[in-house]
């Protein structure tokens, strides 16, 4: 027999399993089987879904098997993504399959299941069983169900299937969000409008039936939902002129847009300040070279740095090439998507976890057909699946939400320069407070540091002062919210009509519940941390796991009736202000105000139209809007932070402050920034005072140099949760004694590498688990991972049947 030369595809499983296989494309499939189109495989006993991820020259081995069937007509990526998947899937170590398949919009996703059919034994068996026997229930369900998802649990189905009763197969449901088809409505071809005139007379009955007409003969194709909503005879009038051959309908999809209307953007500019013509002059250099490389945009807030995204995202348009703007979260993306419709129309997609599954169907079908040339997105629109990208731009580069905290903990600005590497493409990062790490490779050259130092139009830096609330504490005026001099500029600010926001970092009413007795707080029962009351629930809740309870007055403690609120949050805030100053309008901006993204959208709309005087929030309200009648930021605390074990405490405390003042005096008006702390000498908070950036950097790099934090060092950190204390424990150290032992056997190597703890997480109990901490500590990236590989299946095996979970997370920005 000659030996068969046929082709075979390479498959990354959607299964928690390293590597990739190899199979069999069916005879008659050979074109249909792409690079980026999921696949039905055989595994094991299962049937998965895999992505194929390259087509190899034919293979010799027989032994392979076939794959079942092609899922997508098209495919859903590029090839040229395959390389970045794979670099995520190592260097983050979380399965190449599963990757993908939560890179991809989840509309997708397919889901397998379980159908019976009764066999003829399972017929007679029937006919036997007693009238009401549950046996005979199930037996009969599956009679009259054939081929249908069978109810769990299975157990019962497959002890039947033992008797020969029914036979189970595997199936496959497709829940895919499909593009949605709508009916539309146009003139029959070659019937002109004057043509209507030839109509009997008397044609025309209705009194808007020519208005009617004319707008469909106008257009070129309307909706037909369109006509019913503007003509309440519309669908009669409609079926009257499809009947005389004068209208057609047909069906054709359309973009779910989620765009609404956003804030009335500004006017583009007519010049460019000569600042940003010197930024887009280097990057438009590169981009022109089309190579990689990688830019720091280092400009204050207010120094103009969109314009300078919009018009490289130009450049690379004009070059054929396309663009991903990274924005850290969903409501800034929606600002920022509005303020580039206005100037590119329909050339844009947006992408976040914030549409539908349909939604996100849609626009990422757009991406990969390569229909559209710039995607604006959260963390996920990093895997946009552009055929030719050119560039990344990652606007307030360093945001902490650009670090996932589950599934694949990646840290999208960093795989945002590796994508950019792997794609040829230019990386753009910028912000008025960069990351502690950009600014480093920005100093050490990796990365070309371009600076905007001057707000636009010279307007100048909002002066800031600093408060020491240590005085009133002393003076027990602790629960003082607003400190005299904020007040008086708060009624200097409303008085000339202008607007505030008041900066707070903690949500609720009251912060604690605590004993006055026994000085005990009310804990979480599946958490180690204090209950927060909120006012409008009526309800304390924990804010990790979202347990919640009736206020109480009995201590849970020592049981005796002394429980007293004490501390404040974002709605104690809002309600003090609106006390104190009747008829002040003031809202409230957090999480918990904001359950749906069109809250924010409106809040936002209502902020800019000036129909909301005071903005109080979390530091979401610190993020990058432009209100230019904004005069006065208020921080109530900001350096609630300082004192978390956490090495970038300093780094996210300067850049909470500097964003947020950063918010005052965009417009013609001077602004104010009023900061109240109890760590006023520390040095986030006096370079935030002074706008100087340069004396923060120098501070903080000295301090992680002396301690060997990143960026001198890489860090990796294994998180151990389980039920029962004693065995998270106890496994936590076991595996640190492991650890240190394989170290020690890297007489070379092993120096490089330091396994510090095990300790106990400072929030010791979450959500019910228990958890503990190591972290793992190396001079280079490499060898940290090495290292992890070799480790790897031993803790697993650890691990197998002890309870204990790990996640390895890879650059942690979680400390807690
Ligand atoms: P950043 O993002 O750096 O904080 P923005 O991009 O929001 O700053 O710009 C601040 C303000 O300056 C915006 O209102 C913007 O419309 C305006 N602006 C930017 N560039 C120009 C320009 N070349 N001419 C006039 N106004 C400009
Ligand atoms: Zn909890």
């Amino acid at each position: 027999m000659p030996i068969e030369h046929r082709i075979s595809v390479r498959v990354a499983v959607t299964l928690p399993v390293e590597g990739t296989y190899f199979y069999l494309v069916p005879s008659g499939l050979e074109s249909k089987a792409q690079v980026g189109c999921r696949v039905e495989v055989p595994f094991g006993k299962r049937k998965v879904t895999g992505y194929i991820l390259d087509r190899p020259a034919s293979v010799e081995d027989r032994d392979l098997k076939e794959f079942t069937q092609v899922l997508d007509p098209e495919p859903l990526f590029h090839p040229s993504l395959v390389p970045f998947f794979q670099w995520m899937s190592e260097y983050y170590l979380y399965p190449l399959g599963r990757l993908i398949q939560s890179a991809l919009p989840g509309g997708l996703n397919i889901r397998s299941y379980k159908a019976a059919r009764l066999t003829a034994k399972g017929e007679d068996a029937l006919r036997l069983l007693p009238g009401r026997s549950e046996e005979r229930k199930l037996l009969t369900w599956v009679r009259d169900h054939p081929g249908q998802k069978a109810p769990s649990p299975l157990d019962r189905l497959y002890a039947f299937e033992k008797k020969g009763w029914l036979a189970l197969e595997q199936r496959m449901t497709k829940r895919r969000g499909g593009p949605l088809l709508k009916r539309f409505v146009k003139p029959r071809e070659g019937v002109e409008i004057e043509d209507l005139a030839s109509q009997a007379p008397g044609a025309l009955k209705a009194k808007n039936e020519w208005t009617f007409l004319e707008t469909i003969f106008s257009s070129q194709g309307i909706l037909t939902e369109e006509l019913s909503s503007r003509f309440t005879n519309g669908a009669y009038l409609l079926r009257k002129w499809i009947k005389k051959g004068i209208l057609a309908t047909y069906q054709a999809s359309v973009l779910r847009d989620p765009a609404g209307n956003v804030c009335l953007p500004n006017p583009p500019p007519k010049d460019l300040y000569p600042q940003q013509r010197e930024a887009l002059e280097v990057i438009k250099k590169q981009l022109f070279r089309g190579t990689f490389s990688t830019f720091l945009l280092h400009g204050v807030t207010g120094s103009g740095k969109t314009e300078v995204y919009y018009q490289a995202v130009r450049h690379v348009m004009d070059l054929g090439r396309q663009a991903i703007l990274l924005i850290p979260e969903i409501a800034l993306a929606i600002y920022m998507e509005g303020l580039l419709r206005s100037r590119l129309g329909d050339r844009l997609a947006v992408y976040h976890s914030g549409l539908s599954e349909g939604e996100r169907y849609d626009q990422w079908m757009n991406i990969a057909k390569g229909e559209v040339p710039l995607v604006i997105g959260a963390r996920s629109a990093l895997f946009a699946p552009f055929p030719n990208l050119g560039l990344i731009i990652v606007d307030e580069e360093h945001d902490p939400a650009y670090k996932q905290e589950e599934g694949a903990r990646y840290q999208a600005r960093d795989a945002a320069v590796v994508r950019g590497k792997l794609a040829n493409a230019c990386v753009l990062l910028g912000s008025g407070t960069p990351s502690v790490q950009s600014y480093y490779n920005a100093s050490r050259e990796r990365y070309t540091l371009v600076t905007m130092p001057e707000r636009v139009e010279q307007r100048p830096l909002p002066e800031v002062q600093v408060i020491d609330m240590k005085a009133f504490a002393s003076e027990g005026k602790e629960e003082e919210i607003l400190s005299p001099d904020l007040r008086d500029a708060l009624e200097v600010a409303m008085a000339s009509g202008k607007q505030a926001i008041l900066f707070l970092n903690r949500r609720g009413f009251h912060r604690v519940h605590l004993c006055r007795s026994c000085g005990k707080p009310v804990r979480c029962p599946n958490c180690e941390v204090s209950l927060t009351y909120h006012l409008r629930e009526n309800r304390l809740a924990c804010h990790y796991c979202g347990f919640h309870s009736p206020p109480q007055t009995r201590c849970p403690a020592c049981g005796r009736e002394s429980l007293r609120s004490y501390g404040f949050g974002t709605e104690r805030l809002e309600s003090e202000l609106k006390e104190l100053y009747p008829g002040l309008r003031a809202s409230r901006m957090d999480r918990d105000s904001l359950r749906k993204k069109s809250h924010t959208f409106e809040l936002l709309r209502q902020f800019s139209r000036r129909e909301i005087d005071v903005l109080v929030g979390t530091q979401m309200v610190t993020k990058g809007y432009d209100f230019p009648d904004v005069t006065l930021v208020g921080v109530i605390g900001a350096d609630f932070s300082l004192g978390f074990p956490d090495f970038r405490a300093g780094e996210r405390t300067f850049q909470l402050l500097s964003q947020v003042a950063g918010r005052a005096g965009r417009g013609e008006d001077p602004g104010r920034v009023i900061i109240q702390t109890f760590f006023p000498d520390h040095y986030a908070v006096t370079a935030a005072r002074d706008h100087d950036y340069p004396a923060f950097f120098q501070k903080e790099i000295e301090l992680r140099r002396q301690l060997g934090y990143p960026p001198f060092s890489y860090l990796a950190c294994l998180r151990l949760q389980g039920n029962h204390k004693q065995k998270t424990e106890d496994m936590a150290r076991n595996m640190v004694e492991q650890m240190i032992r394989v170290v020690g056997s890297w007489p070379k190597r092993g120096k490089d590498l330091q396994v510090l703890g095990p300790v106990e997480a400072p929030l010791s109990k979450l959500k019910g688990k228990y958890r503990w901490q190591i972290f793992i500590r190396s001079k280079g990236p490499n060898v940290l991972h090495v290292f992890l590989k070799k480790v790897g299946d031993k803790l697993k095996r650890m691990l197998r049947g002890s309870g204990v979970n790990l996640t390895i997370d890879i650059d942690p920005y979680q400390m807690l």
